[in-house]
């Protein structure tokens, strides 16, 4: 009788973030059976008692990078890791984590910790991972969408990389049939937004608030037009284009509208 092919080994990994995409991955009910018997869950400290130090055939990194022992960290994984996935805004973006990059940290330390600040393992800038080492795919979203989660380890559990959509939310909307909510005036971020949520907020009479982060060959200027157009104060865009980005903000065309 054939050998039964072994399963890929997977670590889930939590740096910088609020956890709730490792909760996404907690609360996947109806595909936790398939996915079990696909892939090797050996490191999982959220879920597990007892963890493997590595190595693993597929990562996936939630969370932003935010302190000097998480760089050291993330290395670690890296090297221990065939494939490195993003899973979440923050590790594929900075997420909200990294609004802090907007601020003085250090005027923010004194505040909250006192004069005596040595001591804290917080950098200056908080960056997504894709900063500090090869990511191989990103899973985006705030959180992270389950259907694009499952769909992604499923390819990647049978050595396929995971098909990730390069348009923008509009196209989803379209799809839906939703009317198109910056037609009635509303501030959404859709044309700008990568796809991959089903148009999610829309189709539930929310504007798209960016939470996936930007699609491919983003035109800036022209989100940046509608929306003046519409009302919106150059305060209100740079809110809207810096809330869940705001460590990719080196796009030579962004810096120059919002800054
Ligand atoms: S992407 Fe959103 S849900 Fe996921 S860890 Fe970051 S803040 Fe939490
Ligand atoms: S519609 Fe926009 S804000 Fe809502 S889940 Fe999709 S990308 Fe995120």
């Amino acid at each position: 009788m054939a050998k039964a092919k072994a399963k890929p080994k997977v670590g889930i990994f939590g740096f910088t973030g609020c956890a709730g995409c490792q909760l996404n991955i907690l609360n996947l009910e109806d595909h936790i059976v398939d996915l079990i018997g696909l892939i090797d869950i050996t490191t999982w400290v959220m879920a597990k008692a007892e963890n493997s130090p590595g190595p693993w055939d597929i990562a996936l990194v939630e969370g932003s990078i935010a302190k000097k022992s998480e760089i050291e960290r993330i290395k670690k994984i890296r090297e221990n890791s065939k494939i490195l996935i993003t899973i979440g805004s923050c590790a594929t973006h900075g997420g909200l984590p990294a609004m802090r990059n907007l601020r003085d940290t250090s005027a923010m330390k004194k505040t909250v910790y006192g004069d005596t600040t040595d001591h804290l393992d917080i950098m200056d800038k908080i960056m997504p991972v894709s900063h500090y080492v090869q990511v191989d795919a990103a899973l985006p979203g705030c959180p992270m969408d389950k259907n694009e989660f499952v769909r992604a380890v499923k390819a990647l559990a049978v050595g396929k990389t995971p098909q990730i959509p390069n348009f923008a939310v509009c196209y989803e909307c379209r799809i839906r049939e939703n009317a198109c909510l910056l037609k009635e005036g509303k501030f959404c971020m859709g044309p700008v937004t990568q796809a991959g949520c089903d148009a999610l907020c829309p189709s539930n009479g929310a504007v798209c608030e960016g939470c996936r982060g930007p699609v491919a060959q983003v035109n800036w200027g022209a989100e940046y037009k509608i929306l003046q157009e519409l009302g919106a104060t150059p305060e209100e865009i740079k809110r809207r284009f810096l809330k869940y980005c705001p460590s990719t903000a080196d796009m030579e065309e962004f810096q120059e509208l919002v800054f």
